[in-house]
């Protein structure tokens, strides 16, 4: 016997080839050899094969799925898979879901290479002239699910790993960083692998390439983290930004009901205004690589309605489960179950509740390489407020994208060093970070042109906005942060102005932090040196105060004060206390107190950012794993 033989008596299912023939099931012994699938009448007393009643060849393969098993289904038919191929579904029922895994698993390995594997198939059967899943009465329709995983590949999902970074290298003198380099806790796309657009892109430019929602493209090169080269299937080239696609091979993210980057305040506030009973969505859990789905339900004859959030549990043998006693291979097959079976939850899954509406990202610096922007293009709607470097105000960029516009007041900015850093600061992206979109350095006064945040600062927000945050929310908006603040330190970038006031809040909560490096280019003794008034002095570590010494770990500390800014809704720290009363107390052991919002376990973690020595400071990966653990406990 060849490595890839196996036998196993299975259920067949007539093919039914025409409409009207009736269904029949058969007890078959099912032979995997090294070319073909073949099945033989069989004697189950004396154990042998008889005839073959027939063989499906191996290289005709285009996709081997598990099948919903049918409402009614007997029990000896709780465990269908289909095998397709020229003739169209084959459909075997198992004993048992293991026996049904080994199989496709079998089969699915010696088919990989096959051509036209099928990427989109019918979870459910076809009977009596129509596809039972999505009522389409041609045979030949096109799956209406996308695979979950293509058919030969076995991928580990994409999910990014939370493994700690090796240790960032201590930056001693605060000039200009390094070039980034990708971050390495994400993994995503490689050169050659397949993209889906999640959006349309319109070309900027000659270089650019369009994209078309829910096209495939290959990625050519990534040498640019904002924009890829790619190639659409008429084989033409360009530049895409890399924001509108995601990997082909990245499960979830197709299914309108996973809402990738939604956190459970944000779910709550979605679910509560839509106010459907039986409304749902998917979520990352805050583990890492695990999902939650929350659902609202709403008693009848009430206003008012619950949200409730299961986590997604596995098996030890990798099956997917809400409710013990209903597993699944795969959570698309789990969320298909529970929408038609409330099965233990609150309620059935009746109404996707998707943020997808929102409308596209900006693509990264408006087009690929460029960073200097037409000032024509700008529309200038209302003004914002008024910071260290002039009035900043709200627009539109070529009418269509939301942009916040810093107008450099003349002699507040050292201009030529910013524009050369704002090409490195171009290329920081995180979904925590304001982007930085371009610069109009042409004229006078020269603009900053980042994204815009319809929440504004967060300082304001902590005062004037929140209205009896959970425990939760608080503790969400302090992950946001060392989200970010992750993300710069693997690119060994020092923000040396982190706090309340330079953070923005997005339109669904998110919080996204602003203004990071910048403080290198403003020319204002008062604030630039430490004894100046405007100086940083109540977010500052004693290094700093004592040294000028900046690195990621005084930027470590100044997350704890505004953590500490958080948990007290935005009060001054060491409200009491002037400037040089705070360096004298600070560098002999003075700390800000625990705020009354805030827990033993949370003002540990504001605590060990206030450690004397910068090197006995966490890293923010490792803030990250604290806030993230202390999150999933709270839930
Ligand atoms: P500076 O950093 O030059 O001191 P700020 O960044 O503090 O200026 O901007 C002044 C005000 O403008 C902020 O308090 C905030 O309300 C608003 N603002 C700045 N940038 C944005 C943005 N990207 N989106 C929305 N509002 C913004
Ligand atoms: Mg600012």
């Amino acid at each position: 016997m060849s490595e890839s033989n196996l036998e196993e008596i299975f259920i067949k299912r007539s093919q039914q080839k025409k409409k009207t023939s009736p269904l029949n099931y058969k007890e078959r012994l099912f032979v995997l050899s090294e070319n073909k699938i073949s099945y033989f009448d069989y004697d189950p007393e004396k154990k042998k094969k008889k005839a073959l009643k027939g063989s499906v060849d191996l290289e005709k393969i285009k996709c081997v799925e598990t099948v919903f098993p049918d409402d009614s289904a007997p029990s000896e038919r709780q465990f269908p898979f289909q095998i397709i191929y020229d003739e169209g579904p084959l459909y075997i029922f198992a004993k048992s879901d293991e026996i049904r895994k080994k199989w496709i698993h079998r089969i699915r390995h010696v088919v990989r290479f096959n051509k036209d594997l099928m990427q989109k198939y019918h979870p459910c059967f076809w009977e009596d002239g129509v596809w039972k899943c999505c009522q389409q009465v041609v045979k030949q329709a096109m799956g209406c699910r996308v695979l979950e995983t293509r058919n030969g590949g076995f991928k580990q999902s994409h999910r990014k790993s939370r493994k700690p970074l090796p240790p960032t290298p201590e930056e001693d003198k605060p000039c200009r960083p390094l070039p980034p380099q990708p971050p390495p806790q994400q993994q995503g796309p490689g050169p050659g692998s397949t993209v889906i657009a999640e959006y349309p892109y319109v070309p900027q430019g000659p270089q650019d390439l369009e994209l078309r929602k829910d096209e495939e493209y290959t990625i050519l090169e990534m040498g640019d983290a904002n924009w890829w080269r790619a190639k659409d299937k008429y084989g033409r080239e360009g530049y895409i930004p890399s924001n509108y696609v995601t990997e082909a091979m990245n499960g979830l993210e197709r299914f309108e009901w996973y809402c990738k980057n939604m956190n459970r305040s944000q779910a709550e506030q979605l679910l509560k205004t839509e106010n459907k009973d039986g409304g749902f969505l998917v979520r990352d859990s805050s583990k890492a690589g695990k999902y939650t789905v929350s659902v609202f339900s709403k008693v009848s004859g009430e206003t008012t309605g619950i949200c409730k959030h299961y986590n997604i549990c596995t098996t030890s043998q990798g099956q997917f489960y809400l409710a013990q006693l209903h597993n699944f291979t795969s959570i698309p097959e789990l969320i298909n179950y529970h929408q038609h079976n409330s099965a233990g939850l609150v309620s059935r899954l009746k109404y996707i509740m998707s943020n997808r509406a929102d409308s596209a990202p900006s693509p990264f610096g408006l087009g690929y390489g460029v960073w200097e922007i037409d000032p024509t293009h700008l529309t200038f709607i209302k003004e914002l407020g008024c910071g260290q470097f002039g009035v900043v105000k709200y627009g539109k960029w070529q009418g269509q994208h939301d942009v916040a516009i810093k107008m450099i007041k003349e002699g507040s900015m050292s201009e030529d060093d910013f524009i050369e850093e704002a090409k490195v600061m171009m290329k920081l992206r995180h979904q925590n970070l304001v982007q930085l979109y371009g610069v109009c350095t042409k004229q006078k006064p020269i603009y900053i042109v980042t994204e815009f945040l319809s929440n504004g600062c967060l300082l304001t927000y902590l005062r004037d906005t929140l209205n009896n945050p959970t425990a939760i929310h608080l503790l969400e908006m302090c992950k946001d942060v060392t989200e970010g603040m992750a993300y710069l330190e693997s690119q060994q970038f020092i923000h040396r102005d982190l706090a309340a006031r330079n953070c923005l809040v997005a339109a669904n909560g998110t919080i996204k932090v602003t203004d990071f490096g910048l403080s290198r280019y403003v020319l204002d003794d008062e604030y630039t040196s430490s004894a100046g008034t405007k100086f940083p002095v109540r977010w500052s570590p004693p290094e700093v105060l004592l040294y000028c010494k900046f690195s990621s770990k005084s930027d470590i500390w100044a997350y704890g004060v505004l953590m500490w800014e958080i948990y007290t809704l935005g009060k001054m720290p060491y409200e009491r206390l002037n400037n040089s009363e705070i360096v004298d107390k600070v560098s002999t052991g003075l700390r800000l107190y625990r705020p009354q919002l805030a827990n033993e376990r949370v003002y540990s973690i504001m605590s060990i950012c206030w450690r004397d020595k910068p090197e006995d400071r966490p890293t923010f990966i490792e803030l990250v794993s604290n806030v993230q653990d202390l999150l999933y406990e709270m839930q």
